[in-house]
């Protein structure tokens, strides 16, 4: 039940569809968002809205796409998907696809269409997995997309490695990914960014094999106004087995501290105090509790 904002209309949640011929479910180009609108005192609130449209803008750019609607447009769309659906907190997916008019790989003559719906999905992980960490497996699929553009565009065929990583951690006894990138530093999760915390500095991967995540963003904002020294840096594996805290960071898995990297405890094995900090000021953020 419900609507799907699709192609500058309304329709009914059944009847959103398309075919079977849809050229991004052949070859894969396509770009989507995750984004979270949250109940606040004002009602629900979209989180960082503005700046996950322009990167959903970004990504189809990268990969070519025309988009055929302005980012007011498409703001406007993720409002009524949330109000129309009479949402208080909600889960978004934008996606950017090509139609099912021709095949082949050349594709410029195919029409581009954009959709918008929304869902509630209150957690992607546990309240425990929030409050004690999770267990991380360091994956045998890397992140393909070193030294290549694609890093920056949230794009459809990116996710191949992170699926079978995640299903590759689950498999044994883990929660989350750890991917590395083609020279062996650490990337991300399977859909988050990784921070360390050691000897007072915190440390994320620089931009080169990661996405620009807009959640690690927040983060780094935050870490500014506690006056926390920031390093954005290659980090190798080593060092997340050593660190006094890791945590990810993603619009889905919001602040997730990590306990156990391939079998060796974080710190003291739980969520540290910086990340519990961090937390609190992400949670508060969200909910319209801050400045930030
Ligand atoms: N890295 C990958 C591969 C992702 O899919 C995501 C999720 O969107 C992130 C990082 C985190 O990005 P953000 O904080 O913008 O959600």
């Amino acid at each position: 039940d419900g609507l799907i904002w699709l192609d500058g209309e309304m329709v009914p949640w059944r009847e959103a569809k398309t075919h079977v011929l849809t050229h991004t479910l052949h070859y894969g180009l396509g770009c989507f968002e995750g984004v979270r609108a949250y109940s606040t005192e004002k009602g629900a609130a979209i989180f960082r809205m503005k700046e996950h449209t322009d990167r959903l803008f970004r990504s189809a750019h990268i990969l070519n796409m025309t988009m055929p609607f302005s980012k007011d447009e498409l703001n406007a769309a993720q409002c009524a998907a949330v109000r129309e659906n009479n949402l208080d907190e909600a889960y978004l997916r934008p996606m950017v696809f090509l139609g099912s008019e021709g095949m082949g790989l050349r594709a410029d003559n195919l029409k581009v269409h954009v959709m918008v719906a929304a869902w509630s999905w209150p957690s992607y992980m546990s309240p425990e997995a929030k409050e004690l960490g999770i267990k991380v497996r360091t994956s045998s699929y890397t992140r393909h997309h070193v030294n290549i553009t694609m890093c920056k565009a949230k794009a459809n065929g990116n996710y191949i490695n992170s699926m079978l990583a995640l299903n590759e951690a689950i498999a044994s006894g883990c929660e989350e990914a750890l991917l590395l990138d083609n020279e062996g530093y650490v990337a991300e999760g399977s859909g988050e960014n990784i921070f360390i915390m050691r000897d007072g500095i915190l440390h994320t991967p620089e931009l080169t094999s990661c996405l620009e995540g807009i959640t690690r963003q927040t983060i780094l904002d935050f870490a500014r106004e506690l006056n926390i020294p920031v390093k954005e840096r290659r980090i190798t594996r080593d060092e997340v087995y050593v660190a006094d805290e890791a945590f990810f960071t993603g619009t889905a898995a919001e602040v997730l501290p990590i306990r156990e990297l391939d079998g060796r405890v974080i710190g003291a094995g739980k969520r540290g105090p910086l990340t519990e900090k961090l937390q609190g000021m992400y949670f508060d953020a969200v909910k319209g509790k801050s400045a930030a």
